[in-house]
């Protein structure tokens, strides 16, 4: 069960992905997963890399679509394990979109966000989880816009799974994606993952001044949406560990209509080459 190859990180020493690329590993491993087993599907940004760097399937794909093709591959091939990755700009501004309905369909995969409130592989532009003030080459005279809420949005879109970390915790990186892995249904986990080249605001040391690992909360209850809503208000989305959990919803694969259990990569099909031709023709 060895998840590591031989490709070597192209990412700036230091940066926070480095850290997600291990949790993945070991949490992989920890859960019992075959490299055969997992697939990967990353989009762009210095993030998206990451689907190279494991040992398992991987398919980078398109600025902000890897939910659409990590989704068909689950629905094809339910026995893949699968997890879509990006980072912030990928998942909350051009793939904004697949975000919010990704989470709300509640297919069987994990989507692990790289946060770290910029644009890095552009080389540092404001991104929808950078403050407001926060001053780069496209806002040199500081952001107007106020910084997206991931946690706050994945909760309101009706999500089952929801989970926050930290690329310094490795313990609790590699614990909350065991636990988005093991989730039956589609686990969402925003990852603060410095930027250690174009960020010098949110930095390491930044995140753990400002981290509340949930630990520290006596009595918080991950089944009560509205204590996690209320706990992420007063500590302005720095909650980490899992958030919230709803065992109880069933995912998408088992309630869609129409699919044979085994996912279309699975069914036996027979065609004659007479055959083949016709149904390619009709689909021309
Ligand atoms: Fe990581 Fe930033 Fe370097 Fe990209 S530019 S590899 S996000 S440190």
């Amino acid at each position: 069960k060895d998840f590591r190859n031989n490709v070597k990180p192209n990412w700036c020493p230091g940066c926070g992905d480095f850290s997600v690329q291990a949790s993945i590993q070991r949490a992989a491993a920890n859960v019992g997963l075959e490299p055969e087993n997992l697939a990967i599907v990353s989009g762009i940004g210095c993030s998206g890399r990451i689907s190279g760097y494991i040992n398992c399937y991987g398919f980078h794909g398109v600025h902000g679509r890897s939910l659409p093709i990590a989704q068909g591959l689950k629905m094809a091939n339910r026995e893949l394990t699968v997890i879509a990755s990006g980072g912030d700009g990928d998942g909350f501004a051009i793939g904004m979109g697949h975000t919010v309905h990704a989470i709300r369909r509640n297919i069987d995969m994990t989507y692990i966000v790289m946060d770290n409130q910029i644009y890095g592989l552009t080389k540092g532009q404001t991104s929808p989880r950078s403050a407001e003030g926060f001053k780069t080459k496209s806002t040199p005279q500081g952001s107007i816009e106020s910084a997206l809420s991931p946690i706050e949005m994945a909760l309101a879109s009706g999500a089952t799974f929801v989970a926050q970390s930290f690329s310094s915790n490795l313990k609790q990186l590699t614990a909350v994606i065991e636990a988005g892995l093991q989730h039956k249904g589609f686990s969402f986990i925003n990852v603060f993952s410095p930027c250690v080249t174009f960020n010098k605001i949110n930095t390491y040391d930044w995140f753990k001044e400002n981290v509340v690992d949930l630990e520290e909360i006596p009595d918080y209850d991950p089944t009560n949406r509205v204590m996690a809503m209320t706990k992420l208000m007063e500590t302005n989305g720095m909650l980490t560990g899992i958030i919230y959990q709803d065992k109880t919803k069933k995912s998408y694969e088992d309630l869609v209509y129409g699919f044979k259990e085994e996912g279309l990569a699975k069914q036996n099909i027979q065609l004659t080459e007479a055959e083949f031709e016709k149904l390619v023709a009709e689909f021309k």
